[in-house]
């Protein structure tokens, strides 16, 4: 491709709302544009990436044995009714009705479209198993979108889902779909590790995400060297704080005034934190946006509240637990915003975390204006009916497994994988007949890869000051050919020779022929990324050209002269793989793999 001839629009600088580096250089790069919050358009250069991540995608289901499919973005309300979850997926779903009424919604996700294919189009134990994919468009008006691709409202996903007569038939899909992922992400050049997740409003029983590490990732995991243990902190369980060994002393109401943190009144009491118990305040919300009950969580007071195991507790959606108004609650429940204790409270859910019962004399809150009550016990003082472990797992902790101090990660959900087991099948009726023509339920699988964020993923991982260093595998172009200096016969004469040659090669060029100064082109080609530049310059009449490599660096000294006999068999040799042409991982080095 020539340059001169294809749109691109380089920024010197990113909007304001551009925060992290993928977000940042991949519209400085002018890859992505924005249309408008969490919506964006793929330029030429940014859709040549998105297709070969596609195409990686492609290549490893299809060596699964998984066959692709495409289903509609559109999709009738009434599925999502059957399954149950056109209410659970609340305001994140995108619904629409059509010139007669019609409920409909953009697909957030398959699972009710494939269950419904295969239970009208799979009648035999003969025709499984089965694994259908597709790659595809979804729409989430997510709360928060941002950061570019990496939380948009409309993005690509691969789906898929598998289709089992048993559950050791699905622990087969699983991993062989798991096995998949991870030559996906490697092979887009990805560090990532495979950890243990919760399984959110797609249900099932075990789900893994996998993470592309990244300090701006949304995600936190946590793991442990000594055991191996490695999971999502919000699915980790965690070890409670050994039973104290106090004597218990007697409850006494002491006078905290205006200490409405723990902070404050840990301070004002002396205490460490540790001593305190801290109250969270909840609605309840029925389908229609009412209340249903209020739910007082109690944590020890240095911890913080794992809002997913709280959620999964109450066994209701995401979007129904929402933070209590003060006023409303007290009217209620008799809970005082920020004096709120276990002691006293009434017409409400009580949920205390599991080691809050083993600790001594402990600082509540009285349920009375600027009061606290210090020496509190369990079993004396409070009692509950709902005991389970509600904290967030953090740095430092032991491990639920081992024991041993755990450590964490941020990082970017690039694919989750889930066992579905038969809740889809059961609530939409998707039977199989088995060998002695009894009616059993197909067991599935869901399998999802976020390919635009991993597009994002690969550029938040591989970028330096001056813009992006694609791997070879996901880049645009493997190689630019930049003429130094505009109209200069013998520069372009090389350069024009060069190229043909690579594109003969089989390699995928750019070549630079604009008409603009050499500085320019040099910046462009760092802020695009090509892994490889070669520069026709001065000795072109001595057909020597100079050779680069964009992850050591464009702008920098480290270069080498190289006559052009021979380069190209070299550049095809560095980029590409020695027999098929398969391409290298560029940058996915298997040892960067960790965890699974
Ligand atoms: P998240 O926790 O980040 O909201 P999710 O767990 O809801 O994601 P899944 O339902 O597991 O997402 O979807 C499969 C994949 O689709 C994710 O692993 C992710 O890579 C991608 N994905 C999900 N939401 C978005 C989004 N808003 N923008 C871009 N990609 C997304
Ligand atoms: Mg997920």
């Amino acid at each position: 491709m020539r340059l001169s001839k294809m749109h691109v629009n380089t920024l010197r600088e990113a909007p304001a709302e551009a925060d992290i580096p993928s977000h940042i250089w991949l519209l400085r790069s002018g890859m992505i544009r924005k249309l408008a919050s969490g919506i964006y358009g793929f330029m030429p250069m940014g859709y040549r990436s998105v297709r070969k991540i596609e195409e990686i995608v492609r290549q490893e289901m299809d060596a699964k044995g998984a066959q692709e499919i495409h289903m509609s973005a559109i999709q009738p309300a009434e599925l999502w009714k059957e399954s149950g979850r056109w209410y659970v997926m609340g305001p994140e779903m995108w619904r629409l009705n059509d010139r007669r009424g019609r409920e409909f919604c953009l697909g957030p996700t398959h699972e009710e479209i494939f269950t419904d294919i295969v239970r009208n189009e799979i009648s035999s134990y003969r025709q499984l198993p089965m694994n259908l994919y597709q790659i595809q468009t979804k729409y989430r008006d997510e709360a928060r979108p941002r950061f570019g691709l990496m939380r948009a409202r409309e993005f690509v996903m691969k789906d898929a889902y598998s289709f089992d007569k048993d559950r050791a038939g699905l622990d087969r899909s699983y991993n062989e779909m798991f096995d998949a992922y991870m030559r996906v992400f490697a092979r887009c050049g990805l560090r990532f590790r495979a950890v243990e997740a919760d399984s959110g409003t797609m249900g099932g029983n075990a789900s893994h995400e996998f993470q592309a590490l990244a300090d701006s990732g949304e995600s936190e995991m946590v793991y442990c060297d000594a055991c191996g243990m490695a999971a999502t902190t919000e699915r980790s369980n965690t070890a409670d704080a050994p039973v104290s060994r106090e004597e218990a002393f007697p409850a006494e109401t002491v006078y905290t005034p205006g200490t409405k943190t723990i902070e404050d009144v840990a301070n004002y009491l002396g205490l460490t934190a540790d001593k305190t118990i801290k109250a969270l305040l909840f609605a309840v919300l029925n389908e229609d946006g009412s209340t249903a009950e209020y739910a007082v969580a109690f944590i020890r007071g240095d911890r913080e509240l794992n809002m997913t195991k709280l959620i999964n507790y109450l066994g209701i959606p995401e979007h129904a637990l929402v933070f209590a108004d003060e006023t409303d609650i007290e009217s209620v429940t008799g809970a005082v915003g920020g004096f709120t204790g276990p002691m006293g409270l009434h017409d409400c859910k009580i949920i205390v975390d599991r080691e809050l019962p083993g600790q001594m004399n402990m600082c509540a809150g009285a349920n009375e204006v600027d009061r606290h009550i210090k020496n509190v016990n369990y079993g004396r003082d409070y009692t509950a009916e709902h005991i389970t472990d509600l904290k967030l797992i953090r740095a430092g902790d032991p491990c639920p497994e081992c024991g041993a101090p755990v450590k964490t990660a941020r990082g970017v959900e690039v694919g989750q994988v889930y066992k579905l087991g038969v809740k889809y099948s059961e609530s939409m009726g998707a039977y199989y007949k088995d060998e002695n023509m009894k009616d059993q339920l197909i067991v599935m699988g869901s399998y999802g890869i976020g390919v635009t964020r991993t597009l994002a993923a690969v550029v938040e991982q591989n970028h330096d000051d001056d813009g992006v260093i694609w791997p070879v595998s996901v880049a645009p172009y493997h190689v630019i050919v930049t003429i130094v200096k505009h109209g200069d016969a013998a520069q372009t004469a090389l350069a024009e020779r060069i190229y043909a040659e690579l594109e003969a090669a089989g390699l995928e060029v750019l070549l630079d022929d604009r008409d603009e100064r050499a500085g320019v082109k040099f910046k462009d080609a760092d802020i695009f990324g090509i892994p490889v530049r070669i520069t026709v310059g001065k000795k072109a009449g001595e057909d020597i050209v100079e050779y680069k490599l964009r992850r050591e660096n464009f702008s920098s000294e480290k270069s080498s002269a190289v006559a052009v006999k021979g380069a190209v068999e070299f550049i095809r040799a560095e980029l590409l793989g020695p027999s098929d042409g398969a391409f290298r991982a560029g940058g996915g080095r298997a040892a960067d793999i960790v965890g699974a």
